[in-house]
């Protein structure tokens, strides 16, 4: 029995000790509308929140700073210095002294600042919501800081003929994706001389053809080269002999085949390497896949990737602002899916004029109209640069590239019939009969008699040649091949026609 007293006494005398201080990891700390997560959690001491200090001074936007001597704890922001002397109930702000209600302390071998008194110091709104233990924080300067432009960073698109050779400058880190053919070489050195380059952090060597490693030996002998990344995939051709010696042999420089990595070029920007696969026989389709990006700005660039490898990178959640076109605007890449994946706003093409491949081909091109009207190309507009800080950007071009395609071919459609309507079974089949996909945002399916109109979901593409049936009735369900419109019956079995009108409201086909 005294035994048990003791230890109650024990654990009384340790509550009491500690009752000042309480974990508070039930604390929300919002600041404009988003919530901070703090290491280590904030806590409430004598009824006020202590934060750690340099966390939430860097939250607020502010430089912080540390006096050794005064054991002073310094934020600043905007004009105003807030100055806490570690253990003393005295801050000073803009060298005027202050009283506070708790002081700034060591809690576990961290600094801890008193949250409202350093927030409204500082000229922002403190609220504390108790029903939800709540702390909002409204700051018109860390609104005005987050929207400063970031530094700026240029992409260019270089014209080496039909070939690839891209590059990114953003100052202290420089990145070249590719350098054209041999010939080429002294034409990409002098451009990234005209840019002052001095060095190169990153370089991307696609995959092995002569049109996008044939100049990086020449690049490699005039520029120190920090790392070089390629697609692990040799070719028996002199030019790869070159390049790979070149690459191998560049002084310090780190050699690294392609996989799924990240490389931060600071200020916000992160180059990303994306593996789509190194298993292909076919060099292009082992392309090594980079996307930039640069906060809100994204842009992809594939090499010379095809459909096949397209396949491979469709469940990774690629969305870009910019497309620099797989395969020179090869038939063979920018599959439908891949580009409703993406969904660029804007299409670079690399391309020679009159180039004897015929690239762009007309199947990809109407693709990729279906998808932007801003397609530009190398052979028309010479070096293409995008220019962004990271929030918008620009792009020096002004000649669209324009290849004939039917407007059907791109809105879809001259080729798009109702093949058959069941009216008992509620089936309609449709076919795409032509050699393009075909995007079916916008289109209609229309049961005449019965007065009713089937929207097409936003984006639906009936690919070349392929079938789609539309369902209605009891029992229709979605399904690879079938859309369902309704669990309701829509067709008269006495007799009905069906209409199918494209996204301008033209009638494109009619059965029977
Ligand atoms: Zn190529």
């Amino acid at each position: 029995m005294r035994k048990v007293s003791i230890a109650v006494v024990c654990l009384l005398i340790i509550m009491l000790a500690f009752s000042g201080v309480a974990q508070a990891q039930d604390i929300s700390v919002v600041i404009n509308g988003s919530e901070k997560n703090f290491t280590p959690a904030p806590v409430i001491k004598d009824g006020s929140t202590l934060v750690p200090m340099r966390a939430f001074f860097e939250a607020l936007g502010c430089n912080v700073d540390w006096d050794n001597q005064t054991r002073t704890a310094i934020g600043s922001r905007n004009g105003i210095k807030v100055e806490l002397p570690i253990g003393s109930t005295s801050a000073f702000v803009n060298g005027q002294p202050k009283t506070l209600a708790v002081k700034a302390q060591l809690i576990d071998n961290s600094t801890f600042i008193p949250l409202r008194f350093v927030g409204e110091a500082l000229g922002d709104l403190v609220e504390w919501e108790g029903s939800t233990s709540t702390i909002t924080i409204t700051s018109e300067v860390v609104t005005a800081i987050a929207k400063e432009p970031g530094k700026q960073m240029t992409i260019h698109f270089i014209d080496v003929g039909q070939a690839d050779s891209i590059f990114i400058d953003f100052g202290d880190y420089d990145i070249l994706i590719d350098a054209g053919n041999n010939a080429d070489g002294p034409k990409v050195v002098n451009y990234l001389k005209s840019l002052d380059t001095d060095d190169i952090e990153l370089m991307v060597a696609t995959h092995p053809h002569e049109d996008h490693l044939g100049g990086l030996d020449d690049v490699l002998a005039a520029f120190e080269v920090e790392k070089i990344i390629d697609s692990g995939k040799a070719h028996t051709t002199k030019t790869y002999e070159d390049y790979y010696n070149a690459a191998t042999s560049e002084p310090g420089a780190k050699f690294i085949e392609d996989k799924d990595m990240e490389f931060d070029m600071d200020d916000g920007a992160v180059f990303k390497i994306i593996e789509a696969g190194d298993d292909f026989e076919d060099l292009n389709a082992n392309s090594v896949v980079t996307m930039l990006d640069y906060n809100d700005v994204e842009i992809l660039f594939t090499g010379d990737l095809d459909a096949e490898g397209e396949a491979q990178i469709l469940t990774k959640g690629i969305n870009a602002d910019v497309l620099k076109v797989g395969h020179h605007g090869s038939r063979t890449a920018s599959s439908s899916i891949f580009l409703k994946n993406v969904s660029p706003e804007f299409a670079i093409i690399s391309a020679g004029k009159d180039n004897s491949y015929g690239h762009p081909h007309e199947e990809a091109f109407a693709r990729l109209r279906a998808f932007t009207d801003k397609i530009y190309g190398t052979w028309e507009d010479g070096t293409i640069v995008v220019t962004t800080d990271g929030t918008s950007y620009f792009v020096n071009a002004d000649t669209k590239v324009s290849v004939d395609v039917p407007d059907q071919a791109i809105q879809g459609g001259g080729n798009v019939k109702i093949v058959s309507i069941d009216l008992a079974e509620e089936i309609v089949t449709l076919k795409n009969n032509s050699n393009l996909d075909v995007n079916l945002t916008g289109w209609k399916l229309v049961s005449v008699t019965g007065n009713q109109t089937f929207d097409f979901p936003s984006d639906y593409i009936l690919t070349a040649g392929a079938t789609v049936n539309v369902l209605s009735g009891r029992g229709a369900i979605e399904g690879i091949n079938s859309l369902k419109w309704t669990g309701s019956h829509i067709w008269n079995n006495e007799g009905d026609s069906g209409k199918l009108v494209n996204s301008s409201g033209v009638i494109v086909s009619e059965y029977p």
